[in-house]
C-alpha cells in the first residue's frame, strides 16, 4: 500500500512547492562538495537542495574536516561563535559551529580538532582512524543541539524538527533525542528517519564503550549487539558489542533505503548483515526511494571537466571526449574501439576482483579499458601491474579524482559495475545521463535502474538502457560485456538507441524529493 502511494506521489506532481513545509535536519559524515568519498556525500549534497527548493527549511550538518591553511573547502563557512560542551568519552569536549547559506540550504559544520586531519573523513593511508566512534558521537550530540542553539538567518529551527540520520555515523541521533531530550519534554513534536545508504558499515564497537557515549545507562539495550559465534575471536569472547546502526534501526520513527530493491534485500539473510531479523520486524516503516542525481554537477551539456560538451540532439562532443580521454591516458586515439570504464571504491562490494579475473580474456579482444579507484592495496597493485602488462589497452588510475571521474563517464562507451551488492549506485545513473552504456550486476539499485536491452521490443525498435548480468561471476560478467561490445561494433543504430534512451531519462531529484516528502508526512503527521 505504501509503495503504491509512493508511486502515486510521482504522478501527482503538479505543484513545485510543498503545502506542508518542515524544518529538516540532515546529519551526515560526508557532504559533497565539502567532503565526499562516495554516494552518501553526493546524496547529502544534492537532495537537501531539492527539498529546500520545494519550500522546506533545510539544515545539513556534518563535521568540518579542515586539513590546514591550504584547505579552501570551507572558505564560505563562517564561525557562528556558538560553542557548546559535549559530555562523552570521559570529558567535556567543546565544539564550534560554522555556517554557510548556499542554494537555499543551511550548511552547518561542527568544528573540533579531531576532525582536522589529512585523509578522508574516515581514515588515512594507514587505515581507519582509531577514534571514529568518538568523532561521530560528537557529531550526533552536536546535531541535536544545533536546531535549538543556532540562530540561522535570525531564527533557530526550534523544537519541531524532522531529523534524517544518515548511516551509522548519525545512528545515535534518534537515541539521543529519545533518551536525553524527549524525556524532558524537548523535541516531543520531532521525529527521526534513519536513511540507510549502506548496511555493511554498522559502527560496531566493544560493549564497554557504551559508557562513553553520553547516554543514560538504561539505554544500553537499544545498542546492545551480540556477534554470531563464528565471528568471535576466542573461547571467552561472549561477542558483546554496541552497534550504532542497530540502535538507530530500533529507535528511528521510520527507515528509508536508497532503492526499493535494497529495501527488500536488507530484510533477507543474504543482504541483512546480521540485522535482517530486526529489519523484518520493522518492515512496515521501511521504504525504498531511488536516489536522484545532482543534474547541474552531472550534465554533459555544461560539464566543466570534459573536453567538449554535448547533448542528446548533438552527440559529436561525446566523440571528442573519447578522443581526449584516450589521449590523456596515452592510449591509441581510435573512435571505433569499444572503450570500457570502471569508477569506484576498490573493495569486495564493488567487485574489482571480477574484473581482475576477466581481464586476461578481455584483453584478447580489440578493446580499451580504464579503471579509476582506490581501496584495497592488493587491487591497487594489481591495477598498476595490469597497466604494465597491457600497455596498449589498459589503464589503472589509483586514487580519488573527481574531474577524471567525469571524463571517464563522458569519454567511455561502456561503464561496468560488477558490484556484489549496491544499495543504489550512482555511477550507472551518471553514465546513462552521459550516453555511456552500463553493464551491471543485477542487484539492489542497479537492478532497479538499468533496463536490459531487448532489440525486439517496441515494434522492433528496441527497449532498454544497458545490460544486467547474474550471477556474480567472471563468466556472467564476460557474457554481458561481450554482448555489449558486439552490439557496439555491429549494430550502430541499436547502440545509439540505448544511449539515447539512457540520456532521455529523468534522473533529477524532483521525483524522489516528492517521495521523501510523503514519508516525512507519514513520520510527522501520521506516526506509526
Ligand atoms: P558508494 O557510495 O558505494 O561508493 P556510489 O555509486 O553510490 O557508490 O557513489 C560513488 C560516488 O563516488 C560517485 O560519485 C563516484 O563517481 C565517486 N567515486 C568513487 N570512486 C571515485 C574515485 N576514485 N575518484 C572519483 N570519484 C569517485
Amino acid at each position: 500500500l505504501q509503495d503504491s502511494k509512493l508511486a502515486r506521489a510521482n504522478l501527482e506532481e503538479n505543484n513545485r512547492r510543498t503545502t506542508n513545509p518542515f524544518n529538516i535536519i540532515f546529519v551526515s559524515a560526508e557532504v559533497a562538495p565539502y567532503s565526499k568519498t562516495g554516494g552518501l556525500g553526493d546524496v547529502c549534497g544534492s537532495l537537501p537542495v531539492a527539498l529546500a527548493s520545494r519550500g522546506h527549511r533545510m539544515m545539513v550538518i556534518s563535521p568540518r574536516y579542515w586539513s590546514g591553511p591550504g584547505d579552501t573547502r570551507y572558505a564560505g563557512a563562517f564561525d557562528t561563535q556558538v560553542r557548546i560542551k559535549i559530555g562523552c568519552f570521559n570529558g567535556e569536549h567543546e565544539v564550534a559551529f560554522f555556517h554557510e547559506y548556499r542554494a537555499g540550504v543551511d550548511w552547518v559544520f561542527v568544528d573540533h580538532h579531531s576532525y582536522h586531519r589529512p585523509g578522508t573523513p574516515y581514515g588515512d593511508t594507514r587505515g581507519s582512524f582509531g577514534d571514529n566512534q568518538f568523532r561521530f558521537t560528537l557529531l550526533c550530540h552536536a546535531s541535536c543541539e544545533a536546531p535549538l542553539m543556532l540562530p540561522l538567518g535570525g531564527y533557530t529551527y526550534g523544537e519541531k524538527c524532522l531529523f534524517i540520520a544518515n548511516d551509522w555515523h548519525a545512528g545515535l541521533v534518534p537515541i539521543i533525542l529519545a533518551s536525553k531530550y524527549r524525556k524532558h519534554g524537548v523535541y516531543s513534536g520531532s521525529r527521526c528517519i534513519l536513511a540507510i545508504h549502506n548496511l555493511a558499515h554498522q559502527g560496531v564497537e566493544p560493549a564497554t564503550t557504551f559508557n562513553s557515549l553520553g547516554l543514560p545507562s538504561n539505554w544500553y539495550g537499544a545498542l546492545e549487539w551480540v556477534f554470531p559465534t563464528w565471528a568471535r575471536t576466542h573461547a571467552l569472547d561472549k561477542g558483546e558489542a554496541v552497534n550504532h546502526l542497530k540502535g538507530a534501526i530500533v529507535t528511528a520513527d521510520r527507515i528509508i533505503t536508497v532503492s526499493q530493491g535494497y529495501a527488500w534485500e536488507i530484510t533477507t539473510q543474504e543482504g541483512g548483515y546480521g540485522l535482517d531479523g530486526l529489519l523484518r520486524s520493522r518492515k512496515s516503516v521501511i521504504n525504498g526511494i531511488t536516489n536522484g542525481v545532482d543534474v547541474d554537477e552531472w550534465d554533459p551539456a555544461t560539464d566543466k571537466y570534459i573536453a567538449s560538451q554535448y547533448t542528446l540532439e548533438d552527440l559529436s562532443g561525446k566523440a571528442e571526449c573519447k578522443a581526449a580521454l584516450q589521449k590523456e591516458l596515452g592510449l591509441a586515439v581510435r573512435p571505433d574501439v569499444p572503450f570500457i570504464g570502471f569508477i569506484g571504491r576498490l573493495d569486495y562490494q564493488k567487485g574489482p576482483d571480477i574484473i581482475q579475473a576477466a581481464l586476461p580474456e578481455l584483453m584478447t579482444d580489440d578493446v580499451q579499458m580504464v579503471m579509476l579507484g582506490s581501496g584495497e592495496s592488493a587491487i591497487e597493485s594489481w591495477m598498476s601491474q595490469a597497466e604494465f602488462q597491457h600497455k596498449d589497452k589498459f589503464r589503472g588510475w589509483v586514487g580519488f579524482n573527481v574531474p577524471l571521474s567525469h571524463r571517464i563517464t563522458a569519454g567511455c562507451d561502456i561503464l561496468v559495475m560488477p558490484s556484489r551488492f549496491e544499495p543504489c549506485g550512482l555511477n550507472q545513473l551518471y553514465a546513462m545521463r552521459y550516453g555511456t552504456v552500463p553493464v551491471v550486476h543485477s542487484t539492489g539499485g542497479l537492478r532497479d535502474t538499468v533496463e536490459d536491452f531487448n532489440p525486439f521490443a517496441n515494434g522492433g525498435q528496441g527497449l532498454g538502457t544497458g545490460w544486467t548480468f547474474s550471477p556474480i561471476s567472471k563468466e556472467a560478467f564476460m557474457g554481458a560485456l561481450r554482448t555489449a561490445i558486439g552490439t557496439y561494433r555491429d549494430h550502430g543504430d541499436s547502440w545509439k538507441g540505448i544511449m539515447c534512451r539512457g540520456m532521455s531519462q529523468d534522473f533529477s531529484w524532483d521525483r524522489a524529493a516528492l517521495q521523501y516528502e510523503q514519508v516525512f508526512e507519514w513520520a510527522m503527521i501520521d506516526p506509526p
